[in-house]
């Protein structure tokens, strides 16, 4: 059993460079549709998907801690969650999921699972997906999951503009309004409940 499960809505906070509000395309940054998945995501572990003591988000308003104390809040038996949206300047499409590489091979199985359940979410929905992959192979952002304490993962939902846009999210409520994207997030509640949250 999971103590906290910390759910991340990536970006949005003062860093040293300024205000990050993360990629930026088709009317809409991360550091907003981030928070709003993390608010639907929430509601959708919270209803059977959860196998914890408690859903802890690491901000709950556009502007929150900046990495480095998130980074630090979980504590043993803490799970961690971090969700981000890619973006690119050319047709780019599909989610796809980092994970620590410790707890990549540890719950390889689990892995190999989660991949075939998550395909068959996106692609339900007519979506690509890109598959599971090992954070310690991938650059800066990568590095962050693999330097944590805790088990993490981060998951990157899709594009910006060419997956999803701003018609997706409802700034006004602060919330997901895209049927497909909505089913996706509770497509990947579930599937990451039965797959691996379970069995930990
Ligand atoms: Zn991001």
């Amino acid at each position: 059993m999971i103590k906290t499960l910390w759910l991340d809505p990536g970006h949005g906070a003062y860093e040293k460079g300024g205000f990050d509000k993360g990629a930026c395309a088709g009317g809409i940054c991360e550091y907003k549709a981030n928070l709003y998945t993390v608010f639907d995501l929430r509601e959708e572990i919270k209803a059977g998907y959860c196998h914890c003591h408690h859903i802890s988000l690491t901000r709950k308003k556009d502007v929150g801690e900046p990495l480095y104390k998130r980074m630090h809040l979980p504590k043993a038996g803490d799970f961690y969650i971090s969700v981000h949206y890619n973006a690119f300047n050319r047709p780019a499409h599909g989610g796809e999921l980092w994970v620590q590489s410790d707890l990549l091979h540890k719950f390889k199985h689990e892995f190999v699972d989660l991949n075939k359940r998550l395909k068959k979410v996106y692609e339900e929905q007519g979506y690509v997906w890109r598959g599971i992959k090992d954070a310690s192979r991938w650059g800066t952002r990568g590095m962050y999951i693999e330097r944590m304490k805790v088990p993490a993962i981060l998951w990157e939902v899709g594009f910006l503009k060419w997956d999803f846009d701003k018609s997706d999210f409802d700034e006004q409520f602060g919330a997901v309004k895209g049927p497909e994207l909505k089913e996706i997030i509770e497509g990947f509640a579930k599937s990451l409940y039965f797959s691996l949250l379970k069995k930990i």
